[in-house]
């Protein structure tokens, strides 16, 4: 089989500024001319041009998506003594910060299908101390909200959502489906470079349609501070650079575009994919807009790496989000309970590329390699 004209990337984002830059260089110029490099108005614009598009009330913005984690605990008042429960599959920003502010972080399973928490595994881990749940929209595929939602609000916690991987997604529980991060009292995210809305360099926010909790969480980011000079609590320093907040006002406009050529692409995957034997599909939870912020497939654990290293010699990219259950971290095996499916898939997935700018074309060849590899071992 030939081998494909270039190199397949997980995603491209020199190619995607190429396609934009000549309004972006405008934008990014306009901004350095202006000189308000901090809290410019691009920001104030930004925050209104994201609650419009994901209809809440309150977006502010902040320095990234792990700083959005930990102001939403601080805004719930999250410390000492306090359990917040954490799904064990996901990356390790919420850990991080439940542990940063003194909390316990308790980790639930995940279900095998979705890799989403587990909503049994959660209701058995709520104990008298847990103040909050955060539950993580992974790969850009919803949690179980609905099981989730009910929960929380059965032993009345709230619900921070980890919306990092998920910014456009859509869940709907019987009614009009509504977007990822509105659901929650709290709804957070990232605009890292590789997420579904990125900018160029880090950069955050919160959403929430609780007016006293947005007014909480804009002191808290600014210093804990209202006013210049008054700081009424504890807070810290989290800004969304006048930049980068430019670019996202600019490639907000691109989004609902880039995230249905995505679904394009993820359907051709799963239609070409179809049927072979020796890998698990994934599959979109119903009821729910998957974004497909990665495509993830499970293999055998002992075909896993030899997959890796033959898409990689076929010039495929490929990733394993993520290699260790969170307990299986250095860091956090004081954590450790017993979470079969977090560690078995570990060691069984694989991302594969896609991104709005990746060709039918390249999606075939990723398939046709994925079926060689496949039907030469059976
Ligand atoms: C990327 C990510 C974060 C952290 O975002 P940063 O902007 O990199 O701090 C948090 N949670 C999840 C699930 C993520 O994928």
């Amino acid at each position: 089989m030939q081998d494909y004209k270039k190199p397949i990337k997980m995603i491209d984002l020199a190619a995607e500024y190429q396609l934009y830059q000549p309004v972006l260089q405008e934008k990014i110029i306009q901004v350095l001319a202006k000189g308000n490099y901090i809290n410019g108005d691009e920001v104030a614009l930004f925050e209104q041009n994201l609650a419009h598009y994901l209809d809440v009330k309150h977006v502010i913005s902040c320095g990234n998506g792990t700083d959005a984690l930990q102001i939403a605990l601080m805004a719930l008042d999250i410390g000492n003594g306090d359990e917040v429960i954490i799904p064990a599959f996901t990356y390790i920003a919420a850990i991080e910060v439940v542990c940063l502010l003194g909390a316990t972080p308790v980790l639930v399973d995940v279900d095998p299908v979705y890799f989403q928490m587990d909503p049994k595994a959660l209701e058995s881990a709520i104990s008298k101390k847990t103040k909050a749940i955060i539950p993580v929209h992974l790969f850009g595929q919803c949690a179980n909200l609905a099981e989730i939602l009910q929960l929380a609000k059965q032993y009345q916690i709230p619900i921070i959502e980890d919306n990092a991987q998920a910014l456009g997604s859509k869940y709907g529980i019987q009614e009009e489906p509504k977007f990822l991060g509105t659901f929650g009292e709290i709804g957070c995210t990232s605009f890292f470079p590789t997420k579904n809305l990125a900018c160029f360099g880090d950069g955050g926010a919160l959403f929430t349609n609780d007016d006293a909790l947005a007014e909480k969480i804009r002191m808290i980011a600014n210093h804990g501070q209202k006013e210049k000079y008054q700081h009424e609590m504890v807070g810290v320093n989290s800004r969304l650079d006048t930049l980068q907040a430019a670019i996202l006002n600019f490639k907000l406009n691109h989004l609902a575009q880039q995230l249905s050529t995505k679904k394009q692409l993820a359907n051709q995957y799963l239609k070409e994919l179809s049927g072979l034997k020796g890998l698990i599909l994934p599959q979109a939870f119903k009821e729910s807009l998957h974004t497909w912020h990665q495509f993830t497939i499970q293999v055998a654990a002992k075909d896993r790496d030899p997959l890796k290293s033959f898409l990689s010699l076929k010039g495929i990219e490929s990733m394993i989000y993520y290699p260790k259950a969170v307990d299986q971290q250095k860091a956090y095996q004081q954590y450790h309970q017993q979470l079969p499916i977090a560690k078995k898939l570990s060691s069984t997935v694989l991302s594969l590329p896609i991104h709005a700018l990746m060709l039918p074309e390249e999606i075939s060849y990723v398939c046709n390699q994925l079926k060689y590899f496949f039907n030469a071992q059976n």
